[in-house]
Formats: structure tokens, C-alpha cells, sequence
């Protein structure tokens, strides 16, 4: 199938990053988000991100108009019948992102791809509220979308082979690497990411040393280009604290539960990078 025009539900950090690279790559897109606020950030931080990409000699300053005219914005979820592929990426709730998934399937035509950059959420299960379950799949961006390669393509229980191999092209296209794997908790990248943030989480609340110190020692001593506190702030720590629950509910063990101040940390309202502190403090830039 042709895909020309690629549908984004939610202009959160990473739906935003998808509308970027998306563009960048010649796709027409078409961004939604319940919250016009929420739009308007968006293209400002895709504005924003073009202009540092342009100096960096990655995008030709000549093409950032036309990127840009490439996206439309709406908040309202009907916009996406044009769609030939859409990518859900609302908030990391299966309540939520099944009645997305119930209304692109009542409004798209029946051609139309459906996929989510969930974390953790069943590809299977979001795919069983709609009636073209072989069309709908997990292509899961990495944060932040405009740099890093990955894209997890993540095949449900249904999935054809024919939607799998469209989504592979696409995220080429956008000059993604596209990797497969099974629909089970967390995919791969969570289910490995998840449980380190969690017990470096466990590190602090232990007293053994300081979010600086754990980071240092990740950095330093096997090399992560990040530690794992920076990264949970970066993810934000609703969307970690999210999938530890999946990972915990549908795997079963112990070794998943999620560590009780990762939950006071969300509960107080400190998510991270977004809302300007988690374990460590953000300024406005
Ligand atoms: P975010 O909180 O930045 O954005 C979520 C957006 O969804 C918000 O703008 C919100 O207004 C919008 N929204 C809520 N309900 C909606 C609805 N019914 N229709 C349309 N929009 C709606 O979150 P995010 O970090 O961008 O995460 C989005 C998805 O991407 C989640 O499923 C998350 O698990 C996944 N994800 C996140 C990361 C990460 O590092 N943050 C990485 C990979 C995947």
C-alpha cells in the first residue's frame, strides 16, 4: 500500500517528534490533540528543533517552509478519514488509546493502517476493539524521535505480513531502522529499559548514592550515553511508572513491582523533563 499521508493522534513529546520526522521525510501529516495548546507547542517545538537541525546542515534551510506546510493541525479526530496511516500516540492508557482506536476504525476507510507507539500496551488488545485487526500494529519511536534510529515494529496476535512490511518501508522512509518483535509486555526495549530505571530508582530510595552518582556510574562504568535517571526524566516518570504496572500485572513477578517513590514522585505531580523536575530540575529550555 501507498502511504502518503501519515495521521498523528496526540501532539504530546513524541507525537510532535513523529509530525516532525514524518514531514521532514515528504509525508503529508495530519496532527490532533484534544488540547489546542497542546498543538501549538508542538509546532513550536518542531519549529524550533528544524532550526537547530538546519544549522547542524542536516535539513536544507530552503525546504523548512514546505516541511511545515506539510503539517496540519486540528483537535478534532475525524480529520484523520484522509489518512492513509495513523499513528496513535495519546497518553499511555488502555482505556483511552481502545476508544481512539474504536473511533479510527468506525471513521477511517477500511484500507487504512492503524498502528500505536505505545510502550507497553497490547498491540493484540487495542486491535480486538477494532474490525481490521490484521491492520493494525505497534511502531514504536524512540524519545527523542528526530535523532535516535529505532523504531520497535511490534506484530499483534493478527497483524499481516502485508502491514508489517508497509510499516517497515515507512519507517525507512523516515529514516528509521525498523526491528520486529512479538507483542508480549514492554515489547523488547521496555522490557530490558524498565526494570534498570526501576532499580535505580530502588538505588535512591535505598539511600546508596545520589541520582548524580547513579547516572555518573552508568555513564562512566558500561558506557550508556545517558544513566538511567536522565532517561526516566526524559521518558517521564507517568509513562515509566505505566509500564512497570503492565510489566508487573500481566508478567506476575515480583521483580517488576514498581518502586514505591517512583510512584510518590508521580503522585506529587513530578514527572520529569515535562513538568520541569523529577530526579533532577529543568529550566524552561
Ligand atoms: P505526552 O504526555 O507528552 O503526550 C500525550 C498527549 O496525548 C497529550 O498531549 C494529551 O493531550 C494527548 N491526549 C490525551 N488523550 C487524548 C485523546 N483522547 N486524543 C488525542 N490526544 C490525546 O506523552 P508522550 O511521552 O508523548 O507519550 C505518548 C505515547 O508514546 C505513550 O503511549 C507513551 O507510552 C509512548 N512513548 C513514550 C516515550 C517517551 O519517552 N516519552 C517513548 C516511546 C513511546
Amino acid at each position: 500500500m501507498d502511504i502518503r499521508t501519515v495521521g498523528i493522534v496526540g501532539a504530546g513529546q513524541m507525537g510532535a517528534g513523529i509530525a516532525h520526522v514524518a514531514a521532514v521525510s515528504g509525508f503529508d501529516v495530519i496532527l490532533t490533540d484534544i488540547e489546542s495548546r497542546v498543538l501549538e507547542n508542538g509546532i513550536e517545538t518542531i519549529d524550533r528543533n528544524l532550526d537547530r537541525q538546519i544549522k547542524k546542515g542536516a535539513v536544507e534551510a530552503a525546504a523548512k517552509a514546505e516541511i511545515v506546510n506539510r503539517i496540519s493541525t486540528s483537535t478534532h479526530v475525524d480529520e484523520h478519514r484522509r489518512a492513509d496511516l495513523v499513528v496513535e500516540s495519546a497518553v499511555e492508557s488502555l482505556t483511552i488509546k481502545s476508544e481512539i482506536f474504536r473511533q479510527l476504525d468506525e471513521l477511517c476507510p477500511a484500507a487504512t493502517l492503524l498502528a500505536s507507539n505505545t510502550s507497553s500496551i497490547s498491540i493484540t488488545r487495542l486491535a480486538a476493539v477494532t474490525g481490521r485487526p490484521d491492520r493494525i500494529v505497534g511502531m514504536h519511536f524512540m524519545n527523542p524521535v528526530p535523532v535516535m534510529r529505532l523504531v520497535e515494529v511490534v506484530r499483534g496476535l493478527e497483524t499481516s505480513d502485508t502491514t508489517v512490511s508497509t510499516i517497515r518501508r515507512v519507517a525507512e522512509r523516515m529514516g528509521k531502522i525498523p526491528v520486529e518483535c512479538a507483542d508480549h509486555p514492554g515489547f523488547v526495549s521496555n522490557r530490558l529499559l524498565m526494570p534498570m530505571i526501576n532499580e535505580a530508582i530502588f538505588a535512591v530510595s535505598e539511600g546508596i548514592a545520589t541520582p548524580e552518582s547513579i547516572d555518573k556510574i552508568m555513564t562512566l562504568g558500561a558506557n550508556h550515553p545517558m544513566g538511567p535517571l536522565r532517561i526516566a526524566d526524559l521518558i517521564g516518570l507517568d509513562n515509566c511508572l505505566s509500564v512497570m504496572r503492565i510489566l508487573h500485572d500481566e508478567l506476575g513477578e515480583d521483580k517488576y513491582r514498581p518502586c514505591p517513590l517512583l510512584v510518590k514522585m508521580v503522585d506529587a505531580g513530578r514527572l520529569g523533563r515535562k513538568s520541569g523536575r523529577g530526579f533532577f530540575s529543568y529550566d524552561e529550555d
